[in-house]
């Protein structure tokens, strides 16, 4: 069984999209090629794929994103599809016993859902990144698999976010305060 997992995280039309809710812009479409060709790369070696995409409701008044980001990712709307070539590459092989997708309400992958449990079952020991925000959606699922042990790489050409400088310190802080393989 494979020991290593692709955690897809949150390229959708609201991240990346130029009119999306809360886009990344161009950092965010320039790395649609890369996050395609690793996931490729993943499905075809046999390895695991999850798709952990953010999740909300619109007007949810409890949510504490609501008091900080415009209205994103909203349950059922465009915004929450995944982007470009990821959409089609996403719907050709969902049917395939390793490739996995989760709704996710925070911004860690492993907040609220079973991804520590689907990970764990299937004897993974080590996560790669790709996706957006890197200073907030990866950073934050990057600590929580850090706390549980998991060995981490994250694709430096594979992740991005709507604040340049907080994507250089997310990638800094990963090499030298968690030991992250960045490449
Ligand atoms: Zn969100």
């Amino acid at each position: 069984m494979a020991g290593k997992a692709l955690i897809n995280i949150d390229y959708t039309y609201d991240f990346v999209a130029d009119d999306g809710a809360l886009t990344c812009g161009e950092p965010g479409q320039k790395i649609e090629n890369k996050i395609v060709e690793r996931t490729e790369a993943f499905i075809r070696n046999g390895d695991i794929v999850v798709f952990a995409i953010d999740l909300h409701d619109q007007d949810d008044s409890y949510h504490p994103e609501t008091q900080l980001f415009p209205p994103h990712n909203i349950r059922g709307t465009k915004g929450r599809e995944l982007f470009g070539e990821l959409k089609n590459v996403y719907e050709k092989n969902k049917e395939l016993e390793n490739v996995i997708y989760m709704d996710k309400t925070r911004y860690s992958a492993f907040a609220g859902t079973d991804l520590e449990l689907k990970l764990r079952e299937r004897r993974i020991t080590e996560v790669h990144l790709v996706g957006v925000c890197t200073d907030i959606c990866v950073l934050h699922t990057a600590v929580d698999a850090y706390n549980r042990g998991f060995k981490i790489v994250v694709y430096k050409d594979a992740v991005a976010s709507f604040n340049q400088m907080g994507h250089e310190w997310a990638l800094g802080h990963f090499e030298q305060a968690m030991g992250i393989i960045v490449k």
